[in-house]
């Protein structure tokens, strides 16, 4: 039984029915109310906290979300309740289910547990899922209530999707029994069917290659959506971990999911992996999107953001006659469970519910005492109180596990064997931030909630494709933090107070000398100022001067890599990898892999000797206690700064 668009009886956008009252009301004697509810990209959390931060955070957590799912069940007759994947990994309570207590013969995962408190109808799977290897992955999802489905990865490929043997059914049929507006009794059969970005066997490739093959996504949905119908599917929702993406289809596309709402017979469409929010402004005057109906082509959509932060939500209204159902009219909403206020401080909109915390608290203590204990040991401190004068162990650190991880995601690929050097840049490192800002892990243990210090900030991680003029140039553009200093004179100001720490890029894999008597090359916004000024000196890779038309892959972050801070060669168009994985993760990861990290700085790049001359700069007091233990550089006490920094006088 088909279902048919019928746009005479098409309801306005989202805006126009929430205005009216639940939409369970306007049904008529023929027609049935539905609402499809979506949670994605939950990244493991259940309770509304930060186990980074070590603290309660009001913007995440299923328990959250579970109080909307409440609210929504009790407004409505008829409900399902989907996720879209992403659900084992992310925060250190996954982390500490897969490294620390493992996943045993029947062993229920917390995340699994909490949903199934919940009550899910279907998930599918989404790239994280495989993070931790297959085994782990079937394990988890033995405890799950619900079914899962993903239907472009297959354990054995035939000659089409159709005759793949897939790891996981392809799609269901469900048979719901749904209650139209005069109270009677309809059946009908929903087609649920899954789909994951097929750049998880490289993302993924350790545990992938040789045990399954991914599909592209569009060409397995033709495949099956025609099958379903064969099998008397009403209505078929597609369950996309997948982006929303470009209109025009291409081979393997990650992010499919508006080219998947032109394949026919898809009814409706959930979408995440890329964390944003459907419908949004996000995505206004887009080819093929409408903000206003929640739509992609036409069919209706959502993204419920990521972390629990929303609830997607489309509401359907079908109607029954002689022909079989049809679709008469739709809306879509993200529902979220905090706000921003104007102040920048966040209201939760909902509370917790106790079901779904209970069900994850034993873990959820568990996890708590996992960030706050040791999990790796440093043999060095991991400070960052000199990381604008000298190479530096925080950055190192972050370098090194950058390049580790790079190395590994491009293996097999066209850039296998070219060499890899690594950017990264002091995030915490005084400033505005004052005096106590920085980052300061002793040396000995290092504890997960240390990892945050490490790295601040939510990146991803990212490879781009450069030139040895564009390495040069890149450093050219770092070296603006300094001010110009006149040799022969004694106490200059160092640092340009307008120039951001997390735009002074340190790279690893060359070494390097900063002239600070020549004027810097690019202004503090990255315009070329003087094209034919350079401070970069002795610039080498492997001890040989670097060739200006040799290629080099540099490992940074989505920020850098897509123009943030303007460098040369990391303007977007250089990108040829874009991880899943953030940098923290990796920085995780390669802790846990490694035990004892030895993040001593090497002190590859270093300031050209100007006799004579003396500047000064400003950082947090408590760095007296390693400035003599500094590489490459003379370091002195000088004083007091201002703000309750403490002064320090370098003798070039
Ligand atoms: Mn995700
Ligand atoms: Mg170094």
């Amino acid at each position: 039984m088909p279902i048919t668009l019928d746009r005479r009886s098409f309801l306005a956008g989202s805006a126009g029915l929430i205005a009216l009252h639940p939409f369970s009301l306007q049904a008529a004697s023929n027609q049935v109310h539905l609402r499809l509810m979506e949670t994605t990209d939950l990244h493991v959390h259940v309770f509304p906290y930060d186990y980074y931060a070590d603290k309660p955070r009001d913007t995440v957590g299923l328990a959250r979300t579970a109080s909307l799912v409440k609210e929504i069940r009790a407004e409505a007759t008829n409900a399902l309740l989907l996720d879209n994947g992403d659900f084992l990994q992310g925060n250190p309570m996954g982390d500490y289910i897969a490294y620390e207590r493992g996943m045993h013969d029947g062993d229920l995962h917390p995340v699994i547990a909490a949903m199934n408190a919940v009550g899910f109808d279907a998930s599918t799977l989404g790239n994280h899922e495989f993070n931790y290897g297959l085994e782990f992955l079937m394990k988890s999802l033995a405890g799950a209530d619900f079914p899962v489905v993903c239907s472009n990865i297959a354990k054995e490929t035939g000659a089409g999707p159709r005759d793949d043997k897939t790891l996981l059914p392809p799609y269901v049929l469900m048979d719901r029994t749904l209650t139209d507006g005069a109270g009677q009794k309809h059946a009908i059969k929903i087609g649920l069917i899954g789909f994951v970005p097929p750049q998880v066997m490289n993302w993924d490739r350790r545990h992938l290659e040789g045990n399954v093959q991914a599909r592209d996504i569009l060409q397995t949905a033709r495949a099956y959506v025609p099958e379903m119908k064969e099998k008397g599917a009403d209505i078929i929702i597609a369950l996309s971990h997948s982006g929303i993406g470009a209109a025009r289809e291409s081979e393997g596309m990650e992010n499919a999911s508006l080219a998947l709402a032109g394949v026919d017979g898809i009814d409706a469409i959930m979408t995440g992996h890329s964390h944003l929010v459907f419908p949004s402004s996000k995505y206004d005057g887009l080819d093929g999107i409408d903000v206003a109906k929640g739509t992609l082509r036409g069919k209706p959509a959502t993204m419920g953001g990521y972390w629990g932060s929303h609830l997607g939500l489309i509401d359907l209204m079908l109607e029954r006659d002689a022909g079989g159902w049809r679709m008469v009219g739709h809306a879509s909403e993200a529902r979220p469970i905090s706000k921003r206020n104007e102040d920048r401080s966040i209201t939760a909109l909902v509370d917790s519910n106790a079901t779904v915390l209970a069900a994850a608290a034993q873990e959820h203590e568990e996890t708590l005492a996992y960030v706050r204990r040791a999990v790796g040991k440093t043999d060095a401190p991991l400070h960052s109180y000199f990381a604008l004068v000298a190479d530096d162990p925080s950055v190192q650190i972050v370098s090194i596990a950058q390049s580790w991880y790079i190395a590994q995601m491009l293996q097999g690929t066209e850039y296998d064997g070219l060499p890899i050097l690594s950017a990264a840049a002091p995030f915490k490192a005084g400033g505005r931030g004052g005096p106590e800002y920085f980052t300061d892990v002793p040396k000995g243990d290092v504890a997960i909630k240390n990892v945050s210090d490490l790295y601040l900030y939510p990146n991803t991680a990212r490879a781009v494709l450069v030139t040895g003029a564009e390495v040069k140039d890149w450093l050219e553009r770092s070296a603006g933090i300094f001010n110009q200093i006149e040799p022969g004179k004694a106490d200059q100001l160092l640092l340009n107070p307008a120039f951001p720490s997390y735009n002074f890029d340190v790279m690893d894999g060359v070494s390097y000398q900063i002239d600070l008597s020549q004027p810097s090359k690019f202004s503090t916004n990255g315009e070329l100022e003087n094209p034919d000024a350079s401070r970069i000196t002795n610039l080498e890779y492997n001890g040989v001067p670097i060739d200006p038309e040799a290629q080099f892959i540099v490992a940074t972050n989505n920020y850098r890599a897509s123009g943030g801070g303007d460098f040369p060669g990391a303007k977007g168009d250089s990108i040829v990898f874009e991880g899943p994985d953030t940098n923290r993760d990796v920085i995780v990861r390669y802790i846990v892999e490694k035990g004892t990290i030895s993040p001593r700085a090497d002190a590859n790049w270093h300031f050209v000797p100007l006799p004579g001359t003396s500047v000064l700069f400003d950082t947090g007091p408590k760095a007296s206690d390693y400035a003599s233990d500094v590489q490459g550089v003379e370091i002195s006490a000088a004083g007091e700064g201002p703000e309750g920094f403490a002064r320090f006088r370098i003798d070039l």
